[in-house]
């Protein structure tokens, strides 16, 4: 503060005053931006400062102390001086410089002669504060809607990342915990700081925080989708051997079923085998009325094969005649080894007579058949017993009827069929004689 100065007024009078004055002159310039004013101008400012009651007072002090023009210049560098110092708080360090330069063109000018001057300048200073205050507003705008889009950006990302992979891992809430509290940090960070480089710099940070997230989960889920193929890989596999094992399994089970019902020399059915189907067959001729007739087979002096040729013999002898009767029988009638040389045959939608021809057809076609063993012609002929099932039969019934047949077949001479009606008719013309002979 100048020491001529000291002529009317005290330097604390005067320090007083100059605060004052900047004081009015800046609130004047708050009022005026808040009105939204372009057009700041020291005239208006002067206007305005006409209307403030405690400058009247003040300038009417002044103007009666202040009589010499250097103590004016003085006064008004002071002034200007402690207007420049407010504004230094007022404005960001970056105009600080121009702020200095103002300073010292004032000083260095002798601004008496104009006393709008020395308001001129730190208005012009304040506008400019503003305006750039409004462009970096303006800027910051921009920059927060760029921030704004890359961040939906990256929450779209976000998004569809931990929709297509909602149920899948745990580890995706975690991740989304930590961009939820990155954005949060963001968020109280940006609200605490008002500076446009600082809130850049925040933003900056996070988002390449952000991204270097998701860049590791992207690694993270690549890693666990490639472990995922692998081991669906392996389950693939391990459901190809399943699949075979349980094939496997399922053959030999069906193998085990079909050697339980198979004869093993003669690759007919077994006795087993045999139950099976009579039970079935008599549950179906009780239920459905259905025609079925029952042949039983027995080889004619099978005992001499075994005897003259050999046990073995006797086997192949077996087997041919198991092959010969699957050649002449229809696919649908079924045939068992009963048991030793006797064969049985169910022959579906057949009565009687049409199992009695079809059994003479094949008693003619085993009998014409050549077994030969080493050269040697061996005689083979089957002798057959005939029945047909009848609603109420149980498996002996039926059974016992043919062999009654073919007990008959065998006296009749073998090599021939005879049917449960020839036992019938046969028991009457002994019954007869019989009668005869008792009568006589
Ligand atoms: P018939 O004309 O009265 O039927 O006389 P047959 O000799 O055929 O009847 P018999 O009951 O007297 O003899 C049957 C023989 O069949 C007795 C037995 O040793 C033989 N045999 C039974 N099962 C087998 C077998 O699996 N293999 C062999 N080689 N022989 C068997
Ligand atoms: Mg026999
Ligand atoms: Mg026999």
């Amino acid at each position: 503060m100048s020491e001529a100065f000291n002529l009317n007024v005290t330097k604390q009078d005067f320090e007083e005053k100059v605060s004052v004055i900047a004081d009015e002159v800046l609130s004047i310039l708050k009022e005026l931006h808040q009105e939204n004013r372009q057009q700041i101008s020291s005239k208006l400012i002067a206007e305005k400062m006409i209307w403030r009651a405690s400058l009247k007072n003040l300038f009417s002090d002044t103007v009666k102390s202040t009589s010499n023009d250097c103590i004016e210049s003085d006064y008004l560098k002071e002034i200007s001086d402690a207007l420049l110092d407010r504004l230094k708080d007022l404005l960001p360090a970056s105009m600080t410089e121009k702020l200095n330069e103002l300073k010292d063109t004032i000083h260095n000018k002798n601004i008496a002669n104009n006393s709008q001057d020395w308001l001129e300048s730190p208005v012009n200073i304040i506008k400019r504060h503003i305006n750039s205050l409004t462009s970096r507003n303006q800027e910051l705008e921009e920059f927060m809607v760029l921030a704004m889009q890359n961040l939906s950006e990256t929450d779209v990302q976000l998004s569809s990342e931990l929709s297509s992979q909602k149920d899948k891992f745990r580890e995706d809430r975690c991740f989304a915990d930590q961009i939820t509290e990155n954005m949060n940090t963001m968020s109280s960070d940006i609200n605490v700081s008002g500076n446009i480089s600082t809130i850049k710099s925040v933003l900056i940070k996070k988002i390449v925080s952000i991204n270097s997230r998701i860049s590791e989960k992207r690694e993270h889920d690549m890693l666990r989708l490639k472990e995922t193929e692998n081991t669906l890989e392996e389950m693939s596999t391990r459901l190809f051997e399943i699949k075979q094992e349980a094939d496997e399994i399922r053959k030999r089970s069906q193998q085990i079923e079909f050697e339980a019902i198979t004869d093993a020399l003669t690759g007919l059915h077994n006795r087993k085998g045999y139950n099976q189907k009579m039970s079935e067959t008599i549950a179906h001729v009780n239920r459905y009325k259905i025609k079925a007739s029952f042949i039983i087979c027995d080889i004619d002096y099978f005992k001499q094969i075994n005897d003259n040729f050999g046990h073995k013999v006797g086997d192949l002898a077996l087997k041919k005649l198991a092959a010969l009767l699957r050649e002449r029988l229809r696919v649908n009638d079924f045939i068992a080894r009963y048991g030793g040389e006797e064969f049985a045959v169910i022959l579906p939608h057949t009565d009687i007579d049409g199992a009695a021809t079809a059994g003479n057809g094949l008693r003619e076609f085993i009998d014409n058949a050549a077994f030969s063993y080493k050269g040697t012609q061996i005689p083979l002929t089957i002798s057959l017993g005939v029945s047909v099932f009848r609603k109420g039969d149980d498996q002996s019934t039926v059974f016992e009827r043919a062999d009654h047949a073919l007990y008959l077949a065998k006296k009749s001479g073998r090599n021939t069929v005879r049917t449960e009606n020839d036992v019938m008719k046969s028991e009457m013309i002994l019954d007869k004689s019989v009668e005869i002979t008792e009568s006589s």
